[in-house]
């Protein structure tokens, strides 16, 4: 019988971490159905000589929640490789949901993740309001990804108890009600249960977010609706406000795993701001002491650092000072033309000296864009290129003899695409090397759908294997690929994934190993409603297959959209 899809003559690293080799995959009805020298007929071919083929890249930390309705690329991940998405992180999501809550929803999530309430407004059909419902919805709708999903708690608490989420504990009552929910969301395939902690999750009037006013008793109580089904993931965002604080919620969380045994995770992150901040490896140890106690625990780690990204079309540190705020309301042709009048200049750098001072708290994607601090300028950092090696705003102003404003302005002028910077955690490459280095860490984290004009962890996946990989050579391509790969569809519980295996689905990536590498992202006004975003592709990525079809060619879309809801084990058929 003939194969709907035949590539040959590629190299194949299988994502078990084991040597590559060479080999060609048979796929049908979108499984791997042949791995060899394939002569069988095929109704598409695809020549992989000289070329990578892996089994496509799972990123378990996005927020594709909202964008899922407008665009059915899964656009920034899908030019990385990736193939399978888990949404929902955090617990920020779409569903449950009351009509009533809805723009208070959009507005809850242009706060806390930078997706513009617009585009949410006019790019979604809101047809739904239980968890069930919604995972219907995404069903429905053309993808060209996998996507799983988690209920989250800050919807979850608003659906149950409306205002009062924002202010009170929960009472019995709103607890019963919300255990039902997760229980139910479980059985309909949620992969699990999302909250945080995280003191940069606020909602637009600057009070936390409703999973913060839980307590931990409500989360004992969650997770346990889980542990009661044998199912689900804990997926939780982080206090790391300051050393005492991080310290408190691990201690805490430990005992969510070891009573609840629930897989739990969360962002392992490392900073040098917050008071007396521990150090990356407090983490890693923290993880290794609760799963020989019992528990099961993952850190979820970047590939490089969290960053703050600015340019001249989306946001620049001075955005808010004065003679600044003149320049930045006019089109861009006049801000260019007023930025090399001599004058104007001068008032800018001089406003420069009104900004906040720099403090030592910590700042999340969102503050960090919309109230900036006075910049750290050895702590800021021009894109020039992909490498990671550029020389801060602080050295070129050193070299140059000007004043670090200047050397923005000039910056821009030369290049209004040019963006800027700002690592916010993972600040040091060598602390997120000793996280992706611990057996209990997982690639992932891009945040993708997030911040979307704040950050860019999207080109996470082409970050790993063009730095990590061939610059830095600290991980073989094997092992970088099974962390994308193998590690994450069996940390996700993600079954007949992540593999290169006979019977697999045929979620497939072919690249080329000494190509691959993100591009410079640029900010484009690509939206519903004309919102901006920042948007990053990737060099060397010849196609992406998702259950067998072709879904990306050459960094374009094939229009085919054959992804599927990844659901968890009580769902699952
Ligand atoms: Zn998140």
């Amino acid at each position: 019988m003939a194969l709907d899809l035949l590539i040959k003559n590629g190299t194949v690293v299988d994502g078990s971490g084991m040597p590559r080799y060479r080999a060609d995959i048979g796929v049908r009805a979108g499984r791997i159905v042949e791995i060899g020298r394939i002569r069988s007929a095929a109704e598409k071919i695809i020549d992989a000589d000289g070329l990578i083929v892996a089994p496509g890249f799972i990123d378990g930390h996005t927020h594709m929640d909202a964008q899922i309705a407008w665009d059915p690329l899964g656009s920034c991940s899908c030019w990385h490789g990736v193939t399978s998405v888990v949404m929902g992180n955090c617990g920020f999501a779409l569903a449950p949901c009351k009509p009533e809550d809805r723009e208070w929803f959009a507005r809850c999530l242009t706060a806390v993740e930078d997706i513009p309430t617009e585009a949410m407004l006019a790019g979604i059909d809101w047809n739904w309001e239980s968890f069930p419902e919604y995972l219907a919805n995404v069903e429905r709708l053309p993808k060209g990804l996998n996507y799983g999903m988690y209920i989250g708690h800050s919807a979850l608490r608003m659906y149950a108890m409306g205002r009062r989420a924002l202010e009170e504990p929960a009472n019995e009552d709103d607890l019963r009600a919300m255990e039902a929910a997760v229980a139910e969301a479980i059985r309909a395939g949620a992969l699990g249960f999302s909250s945080s902690r995280a003191t940069t999750h606020i909602t637009p009037d600057g009070t936390p977010v409703a999973s913060r006013i839980a307590d931990w008793h409500e989360i004992d109580r969650l997770v346990g609706a889980m542990a009661a089904l044998d199912s689900g993931i804990f997926q939780i965002g982080p206090d790391i406000s300051g050393g005492e604080a991080q310290r408190l919620f691990y201690e805490r969380l430990r005992r969510v795993a070891l009573e609840s045994g629930r897989p739990i995770m969360f962002g392992t992150l490392a900073t040098k701001q917050g008071v007396d901040p521990n150090p990356w490896d407090y983490s890693t140890r923290y993880i290794d002491e609760t799963v020989a106690l019992g528990g099961r625990m993952y850190g979820q780690g970047t590939t490089r650092s969290i960053n703050a990204v600015f340019s001249l079309k989306s946001y620049l540190p001075f955005d808010g000072l004065p003679a600044w705020k003149e320049i930045r309301a006019l089109p861009l042709a006049e801000q260019k033309h007023r930025l090399t009048d001599p004058e104007v200049r001068r008032r800018l750098v001089a406003d420069e000296a009104k900004m906040k001072p720099k403090s030592s708290e910590l700042q999340g994607g969102g503050a960090a864009t919309t109230d900036p601090r006075r910049p750290d300028y050895a702590n800021l950092f021009p894109m020039l290129d992909v490498d990671w090696d550029d020389p801060s705003i602080a050295d070129l102003a050193r070299r140059q003899n000007k004043h670090p404003v200047e050397i923005i302005i000039d910056l821009c002028l030369e290049n209004d695409n040019r963006v800027f910077v700002q690592p916010l955690v993972n600040e040091s490459p060598e602390d997120v090397l000793g996280i992706l280095k611990h057996p209990r860490t997982l690639a992932t984290f891009s945040d993708s759908g997030a911040h979307v004009c704040q950050e860019m962890g999207s080109s996470l996946q082409t970050h790993l294997l063009s730095y990590w990989v061939r610059k830095r050579q600290q991980f073989t391509l094997e092992e970088a690929v099974r962390m994308l790969t193998f590690d994450n569809a069996s940390a996700w519980e993600l079954p007949g994934r992540g593999l290169i295996r006979i019977g697999y689905s045929a979620d497939l990536v072919v690249f080329d190993e000494e190509h691959v590498r993100p591009r410079l992202p640029t900010v484009e006004q690509d939206l519903p409603g004309g919102a901006r975003r920042l948007v990053q592709k990737a060099d060397g990525i010849a196609a992406t297959i998702v259950n067998g079809v072709v879904a990306m060619q050459n960094g374009e879309s094939t229009g085919q959209h054959a992804g599927e809801v990844l659901k968890g084990r009580l769902a699952a058929s």
